[in-house]
């Protein structure tokens, strides 16, 4: 079965299928940050979404170029470098290094490209007066360049392809020139800003006068540059249906006259505790904010893909606390498989210190029973399903765990071959390059607990037994068991 996702242009679930004619290159266009602040939970449900998508078409051998911009641009900037009193680049800079470092903690894969908006303004120029060479865009009189809808639906195009609009109640002609704008107020909206004294610094010159891109046609002018003017693939959060992405239509096929994208996916929002975020509710969270609450990235991750992504996600600190228990089970079990084929497991042996005396990998996996049947959850096949069918992600969390439940049976019974482990191990790893939650690291364990484990083996090995039973008191104190194993000792948060 091929993979279908809904489509928001169609309405409808529709096979994905590239435009390429080899059927394997894909181009994909994800509506980055607005580098204003830090980027918050809810938008991290969006970006998340986005690394599901990339990783699951790669999963199914297609050559993705995932593209992510940077607004590093805009209404809301402007309005803060003009508070904080720093210059536009020092300002985005921050917030631009503080995206990519919360995108590598979420375990996001890294765009193959993420251009910035203020780094193409002479390709953005240069579609704009394309727009007005073709007549659907004008120079107003304050010096500002406008999209018109008329002249634009006048030629036959539509406007209105992600939404339905009632242009009975559209005054033809009205402009607007802020980003946002709510679909009842649907106006002719700005290409190109005409300087004003508020914007201070930014501005730059163009053949229509000193000014700066509405943000709309920033993401046209980047996506056609890096994947041409028909591409297959572009997504955003649902509030960017209108009118950021509405606009982008307009101005790319105005341009080119091609059909711009193929597949457009929205992923619905993030409320938290049932309500809007915001900063006076006490509900606001950046990712920041959860890890000093002593969240790690991977939960964040597993609790933002706990949910398909066109329904509303209701986040919770105690839906939070419940994924750090869901991560426990995998990586209990993987972890037992990881100890039986010799790979190194949640807590590797080498940080506690290996006894000279362990039984090798090897000599446990000969006690172990020969299984003769292939293992009982087709574990890829059913995952692959879950997720061809619109990236049914709750159907695809299901099938681990099965596969979980299962494997923690055969483990318990002994009934798993050496090859059984490798092949389990093969299947789990292909799954985790979708979900991309990889395994618990060292790094999880603090310092003082991974010092006492190691001096509980020196006392072992000195014979101390007294010793050696005080600090695995201390160790339970600290909140850690710890487990002595045919490869080592092994530490285990209680
Ligand atoms: P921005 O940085 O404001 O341009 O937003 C970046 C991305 O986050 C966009 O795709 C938005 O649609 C998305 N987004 C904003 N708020 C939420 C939310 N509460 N839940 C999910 N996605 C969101
Ligand atoms: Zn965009």
């Amino acid at each position: 079965m091929g993979l279908k996702l809904f489509n928001t242009l169609s309405r409808s679930i529709q096979e994905f299928a590239p435009l390429d004619s080899s059927g394997k290159k894909v181009g994909m266009y994800c509506c980055g940050p607005t580098v204003y602040d830090f980027a918050h939970i809810g938008n991290w449900r969006t970006f998340v979404f986005g690394d599901l998508v990339r990783r699951y078409l790669e999963f199914k051998d297609f050559h993705v170029t995932h593209v992510m911009n940077i607004t590093d641009v805009e209404d809301k900037i402007i309005r803060r470098v003009r508070e904080t009193k720093t210059s536009l680049r020092e300002f985005t800079g921050k917030f631009e290094a503080a995206f990519l470092d919360d995108l590598q903690t979420l375990g996001c894969r890294l765009p193959h490209q993420m251009p910035r908006a203020t780094e193409h303004i002479p390709e953005i120029i240069s579609l704009i007066e394309k727009l007005i060479q073709r007549g659907v865009a004008y120079r107003a009189a304050d010096g500002s360049v406008y999209f018109s809808i008329e002249k634009y639906r006048g030629c036959g195009c539509n406007y209105g392809q992600l939404l339905k609009l009632n242009f009975d109640e559209m005054r033809a002609g009205e402009r607007v020139k802020s980003d946002e704008y709510a679909k009842e107020s649907v106006a002719d909206f700005a290409l190109w800003k005409a300087r004003a004294p508020e914007d201070g610094d930014v501005f730059w010159p163009s053949p229509f006068g000193e000014g700066r891109p509405g943000w709309h046609i920033e993401c046209s002018a980047m996506s056609m540059k890096i994947l041409g003017a028909s591409f297959d693939l572009h997504l955003g959060g649902e509030d960017l249906i209108f009118p950021h992405h509405e606009d982008e239509i307009a101005q790319s096929e105005g341009a080119t006259g091609r059909p711009f994208v193929k597949h457009w996916l929205h992923g619905a929002h993030l409320l938290v505790e049932g309500n809007k975020m915001s900063k006076s509710l006490g509900n606001f969270f950046t990712l920041r904010d959860l890890l000093a609450k002593g969240f790690t990235g991977r939960e964040v991750r597993y609790l933002l893909l706990s949910a398909h992504y066109r329904e509303t996600f209701n986040f919770t600190l105690d839906g939070l606390t419940g994924a750090k228990t869901a991560l426990a089970r995998i990586d209990e079990c993987v972890g037992k498989l990881r100890e039986i084929a010799g790979t190194p497991g949640t807590v590797p042996a080498r940080a506690v210190g290996v006894q000279a005396s362990a039984c090798s990998a090897d000599t446990l996996k000969r006690e172990l029973q020969p299984a003769e049947t292939v293992l009982g959850v087709p574990l890829i096949v059913n995952f692959t399903g879950a997720l061809d069918d619109d990236l049914n992600i709750s159907a695809a969390w299901a099938v681990v765990f099965d596969w979980v439940r299962d494997m923690n049976r055969r483990l318990a019974e002994n009934s798993l071959s050496a090859a059984d482990t490798e092949s389990a191990l093969t299947d789990w790893d292909k799954i985790d390059s979708v979900l991309g939650i990889g395994a618990k690291s060292d790094a999880e364990v603090p310092a003082e607990i991974l010092a006492l484990a190691e001096a509980r083996t020196a006392a072992k090995q000195a014979k101390d037994f007294k010793r050696a039973d005080a600090i695995r008191g201390e160790l339970k104190a600290g909140g850690w068991a710890i487990e002595d194993t045919p490869k080592g000792p092994k530490l285990k948060k209680v």
